[in-house]
């Protein structure tokens, strides 16, 4: 029975102190991964183009002279070129003064 109830002491010490053990090893296993991580980031270095799949190319109005997405943009093709414009009034003027 003493026997039983030192094991049973034992278990209840041992299972926070490999609670804390496992904890730490996560902890370092995380900022290493983590620190792997910034590394690659920074190995990609400046040099190389920043890749921004969520943003397009942005295009200048020439009738009010507005930046516009190419997703929300009216564009019209002008000889070998295409011009963007804000909002289908624009492309009317555009049209009319060309
Ligand atoms: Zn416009």
């Amino acid at each position: 029975m003493i026997k039983y109830i030192i094991f049973l002491l034992l278990f209840l010490i041992l299972v926070p102190m490999l609670r804390g053990v496992l904890g730490l090893l996560a902890k370092l296993l995380m900022s290493w991964a983590m620190g792997s991580n910034s590394n690659a980031a920074a190995r990609r270095g400046p040099g190389a183009p920043p890749s921004s799949p969520g943003t397009t190319a942005l295009h200048k109005d020439p009738v009010c002279g507005v930046y516009v997405s190419e997703v929300t943009a009216v564009s019209c093709r002008d000889g070998n070129q295409t011009v963007w414009f804000c909002s289908t009034d624009c492309l009317n003027k555009y049209r009319k003064g060309a």
